[in-house]
């Protein structure tokens, strides 16, 4: 094991939770920003992920002196030219809720046909420590419904289908949901890379 202590680059219980539920068994503490109140909120106004997940992760690392994992998420969809992408947070606004987000998106799709509604989650997870920096990510494909379906997970779940599935994320269980997606592949990619 690389380090013996991780902090997560966030003050969401929900993602910390989820991520410690990913890295369990591991010999590792998981600890997040909830405990160190005097590190910044920093402006996520990168123009990719990778910028993104980079700078909260640099910023987190100079305050803590620990080493720290940053994530982000966009959803791509190909008809709409890879939107809302970086902006996945925010598509229908500054205040946008995951509905209002999901209203524009169906919008925006209305005359698309099936076969013209592919998509793909990207995660992308920043670990920078006192041995430098890595970018691990991971991609799920599938494709935009006409309604949404389901009502667990968060943000795009219910009108996401990966390919392979009859269900929505939001109609898959977090455990089988975990086991397939982009934030689940990503955590792979960074587990082998602290278990070398
Ligand atoms: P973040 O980078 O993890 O904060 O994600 C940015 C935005 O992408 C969120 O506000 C959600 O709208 C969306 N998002 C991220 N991960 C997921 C997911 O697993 N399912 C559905 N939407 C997600």
């Amino acid at each position: 094991m690389k380090y013996d202590t991780i902090v997560l680059a966030t003050r969401n219980p929900h993602k910390t939770e989820e991520l410690r539920a990913m890295l369990a068994g591991l010999p590792l503490t998981v600890r997040d920003l909830r405990e160190f109140p005097d590190c910044p909120d920093v402006v996520e106004d990168g123009e990719t992920l990778d910028d993104n997940a980079l700078k909260k992760a640099r910023e987190a690392f100079r305050c803590t002196g620990l080493p720290v994992i940053a994530d982000d998420t966009g959803l791509e969809v190909y008809y709409l030219l890879n939107a809302p992408g970086v902006y996945s947070a925010r598509y229908a606004g500054e205040d946008a809720t995951y509905e209002d987000n999901n209203r524009k998106l169906l919008h925006e799709m209305t005359q698309v046909p099936a076969r013209r509604r592919q998509a793909r989650f990207r995660c992308v997870i920043a670990l920078v420590g006192k041995e430098g920096e890595h970018l691990f990510e991971g991609k799920v494909e599938g494709r935009i419904l006409l309604s949404p379906r389901g009502s667990n997970g968060f943000g795009y779940d219910p009108v996401f289908r990966p390919d392979g599935f009859e269900q929505s994320y939001a109609e898959l269980d977090a455990e089988k949901k975990n086991a397939i997606s982009h934030r689940g592949r990503a955590v792979q990619e960074l587990l082998s890379h602290l278990t070398r």
